[in-house]
């Protein structure tokens, strides 16, 4: 019945679309061989081709922006709503985890890990920027021996649990950030057998005004404690599990206002991102989280916020 009242882009051509908002749609041309773009007249200046449109948002999320004089939006008005999160571009059905994920809640071995911070624990974490309470807050913790595969064989460190919940409050996954792995290991490991999962910062609430896209949960949580400290409050930020995860797609559409800032040593890939997304990348030169611990001030990182754009 819904889709009666609002038909769904299938019912439509991308070009109708485009004319229901207001573009000149029959002048459109695929941009690329995978039909994400489109490309055709500006509606302010004209031409045929400056105007880019990515279609493989869900609307009206079809951003655009002209080459030319960079008349640029988010999102389309006047066409029918596709309801965020129903369709992500490009996802397949994917495999159930729901067992490993029920099995995952039931072991509360996150909590015996939260439990078993000393000391000398907590203050490693004070020192990445993480005071006691947000520690307590995102139940952080702490195991001895923590077992991981390198090379096809078992080695055990001593990690610090990063555990990764969803809106809905269940957790997804647990992070491991190693402190002593071996030569040649990374330094962070997932829950065998589970998807990787996003660290969400201040998970049940999509209702927040604004976003910043990350990588990692590390710098999550220190971005997120420095905007609470600064007066963004109504901020999300959410951490990537890593620098190539598609993961922001189930995300970004959820807030009105979303800035992508990955590190410094993937500007293309923040730009790749903002501009498909129509979010505001933002350029630091040092990973976020060093430049905070590093002291830099808020009226500093609001003039490159302010400043970011495509
Ligand atoms: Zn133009």
């Amino acid at each position: 019945m819904l889709s009666r009242l609002f038909p769904s882009k299938d019912m439509e051509t991308p070009e109708d679309i485009l004319t229901r908002a207001g573009f000149n749609g029959s002048e459109f041309r695929y941009s690329d061989s995978n039909g994400r773009s489109m490309r055709g007249p500006c509606p302010k200046c004209g031409g045929t081709r400056r105007l880019l449109v990515f279609i493989d948002n869900p609307l009206p999320f079809w951003n655009y922006v002209c080459d030319l004089c960079g008349f640029k939006g988010r999102q389309l008005e006047g066409v029918p709503v596709e309801e965020v999160g129903m369709r992500i571009p490009g996802t397949r059905e994917r495999p159930d985890y729901s067992v490993a994920i029920e099995a995952l809640n039931a072991s509360a071995e996150w909590i015996d890990y939260h439990l078993a911070l000393k000391e000398e624990n907590r203050e490693w974490l004070r020192g990445r920027g993480i005071p006691d309470e947000y520690q307590n807050r995102w139940t952080l913790g702490y195991v001895e021996r923590k077992p991981f595969l390198h090379g096809g064989k078992i080695y055990h460190s001593p990690a610090y649990s990063i555990p990764k919940v969803g809106h809905d409050l269940v957790l997804r996954n647990i992070d491991y950030r190693l402190t002593n792995p071996v030569e040649g290991a990374g330094k962070y490991r997932g829950e065998t057998g589970l998807p990787p999962a996003v660290f969400i910062a201040n998970p049940g609430h999509i209702e927040l005004n604004r976003a910043f896209i990350v990588e990692g949960a590390f710098k999550a949580m220190v971005l997120f404690i420095y905007l609470q400290e600064n007066g963004w409050s109504d901020t999300q930020v959410i951490g990537l599990p890593g620098i190539s995860s598609p993961l922001w797609k189930e995300h970004i559409w959820e807030y009105a206002e979303s800035f992508v800032m990955l590190d410094p040593d993937f500007p293309e890939r923040t730009k790749a991102i903002a501009r498909e997304t129509g979010s505001r990348p933002v350029y630091l030169p040092v990973k976020v989280d060093d430049a905070i611990l590093a002291g830099m001030s808020w009226s500093s990182f609001e003039a490159v916020i302010r400043n970011s754009d495509l």
